[in-house]
């Protein structure tokens, strides 16, 4: 009998029927485990989350809900070893990128914790101050936000089994929300085990969260009318979801992180030996090689003065030569693999596509792989690629590879960069390097409006600052256009969308006693 991974459903372990589908090490290309989705019954599952997990945590306010996040923490650092296995076999990252899903879904989780814990014992939100109705102020309008009464459906990508998870299930636990979590097949495994583990440690009432692994046929189908639907993965599936019937006729809310063209962009007063040229290349680097370059947020296109061009080529290049690729088993390897060879094929393919428009300026494919097969390994060496003329490319500014791969581009001038950075259509993030806060503030008014996050990188935070591609709690993670057009995170804005809002039109005296019961949302 192949181990095939147990779902958890309708408050209960299940297990689907069929052969399921393998998992692999994307290294070793063994087989780890299998998963399947088939013969559960759906519509029973999602009514026991909708009306027993969703029922049991209305009854709670949000510091006992953020009391049960904190208990998630526990439990998931107690077992915090195993998933570092899990990760390092099933996503082929090193401990360090492992770290970033690992430990960044429990930052997560904690920093929710806080929040909520503010929240106190109140039952529902204050969504800005009372406004008078009438002449008499007797008759006012109050602005509240309750937690929506159904389910929050995660289909989730495969860069991040374990952040992917928490990052959302943190502000729908918190806002009395259950959730059910569909993970990307290829790395279901660790999602998989933590939940199971948050089940049998009993944090939560039944129905709260439930996993299912396998297929996604038939999720979409279960979602009603106060359900939710956050979907990340790529543009076609994306458009796939919105438009299914849930979305479409029955108004489920829906949030989607898609693809995205991100950028980094460097002041065009900058001088080769600047110190924000310094930091435009170790930021370019780590992001290109962090993961293997598997992140949403990830430097996909690098600007620079065209008179700086091959001197950011040649620094960016002189860094990813040190990047030793292979199995992450072994401690000298600073890069894993991608997370299948399905996403190896698909990033060659991406790269030959690329190089249709656009030079290669560093190739680290000619260097072995340490201590792992070229014919098996789904590894990819980190690749550089570069465009003098950047505005007559199309491809360059419309594929998202998702690996090692970045593309160096030439600009001639402050207001030509930020067409180019603004021919993707939206973005998760751009990132600006620059001693000079005024060009900040102008480059910043231009970009925003086009990216879910602008992250200036200056001389005087250079220690200080979180990274372009690294996701916090208290900032706002997603982007308009290509990117999806989702928002997600950015402190207590997260509990919006799971949350309805409605206009109370009362009496003052209603609605002091409806106050008693809510506290007062401030971001
Ligand atoms: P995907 O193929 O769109 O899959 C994403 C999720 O959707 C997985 O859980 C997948 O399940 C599920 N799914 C597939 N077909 C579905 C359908 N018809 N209805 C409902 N759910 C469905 O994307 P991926 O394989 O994870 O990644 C592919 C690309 O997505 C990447 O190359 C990258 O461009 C993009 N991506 C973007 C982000 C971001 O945050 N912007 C993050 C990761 C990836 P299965 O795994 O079982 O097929």
């Amino acid at each position: 009998m192949t181990n095939l991974l147990p779902n958890f459903l309708a408050g209960r372990l299940q297990t689907g029927s069929g052969p399921g589908t393998p998992l692999f090490d994307p290294v070793l290309g063994t087989e780890l485990a299998r998963v399947s989705s088939a013969g559960h019954d759906l519509a029973e599952g999602f009514a026991f989350a909708r009306e027993q997990g969703g029922s049991a945590l209305r009854a709670m306010g949000y510091a006992q809900r953020a009391e049960m996040l904190n208990a998630i923490v526990q439990v998931l650092q107690a077992n915090r070893d195993s998933y570092y296995a899990i990760a390092t076999a099933n996503s082929g990252t090193t401990t360090k990128d492992s770290a970033v899903d690992i430990d960044g879904g429990i930052f997560t989780l904690g920093y929710y914790a806080k929040q909520g814990a503010a929240l106190g014992d109140a039952r529902l939100l204050l969504d800005g101050e009372r406004i008078r109705m009438a002449k008499d102020p007797l008759f006012q309008t109050q602005h509240v936000m309750s937690p929506t009464r159904g389910v929050a459906l995660f289909i989730n990508a495969f860069n991040f089994p374990s952040w992917g998870l928490w990052e959302k299930a943190a502000p729908a636990l918190l806002s009395g929300v259950p959730v059910i979590i569909k993970p990307a097949t290829a790395t279901a495994w660790l999602t998989q085990r933590m939940v199971m583990d948050v089940i049998d440690a009993k944090i939560l009432p039944p129905g709260a969260l439930s996993v299912i692994c396998g297929s996604s046929a038939g999720l979409m189908d279960q979602l009603q009318a106060f359900d939710v639907v956050s979907f990340t993965g790529s543009a076609e599936t994306a458009r796939i979801i919105r438009s299914h019937p849930a979305v479409a006729e029955r108004s489920v809310r829906c949030n989607i992180e898609a693809d995205s063209l991100n950028s980094a962009l460097l002041d065009p007063a900058a001088s080769a030996d600047s110190e924000s040229f310094q930091l435009l290349v170790n930021e370019v680097a780590r992001e290109m090689t962090v993961k293997s370059g598997q992140k949403c947020t990830a430097i996909r296109r690098v600007f620079v003065p065209r008179a700086l061009y091959d001197a950011a080529a040649q620094a960016i290049g002189a860094k990813l030569a040190k990047i030793s690729v292979g199995n992450p088993r072994v401690e000298t390897v600073r890069m894993g693999a991608l997370v299948s060879r399905e996403q190896f094929d698909s990033v060659q393919a991406g790269i030959a596509q690329l190089r249709s428009e656009a030079e290669v300026l560093h190739d680290g494919s000619a260097v072995a792989l340490v201590d792992a097969d070229p014919a098996v390994a789904a590894c990819v060496a980190p690749t550089l690629l570069g465009c003098r003329e950047p505005s007559k490319a199309r491809v360059l500014h419309q594929v998202e590879v998702f690996g090692p791969v970045a593309t160096l581009m030439a600009y001639d001038s402050a207001e030509e960069a930020y067409a180019l950075i603004r021919r993707g259509e939206g973005s998760l993030v751009t990132s600006l390097y620059s001693a000079d806060p005024v060009f900040i503030a102008q480059a910043t008014q231009e970009l925003a409006s086009s990216h879910g996050r602008v992250h200036a990188v200056s001389p005087d935070i250079a220690a200080l600052h979180s990274g372009h591609g690294n996701v916090m709690p208290m900032s706002l993670h997603g982007g308009p256009g290509r990117a999806g057009g989702g928002e997600e995170l950015g402190g207590l804005r997260a509990l919006n969308f799971y949350h309805r809002r409605s206009a109370v039109q009362a009496s003052t005296v209603a609605l002091d006693q409806l106050a008693t019961q809510a506290a007062r949302l401030v971001y």
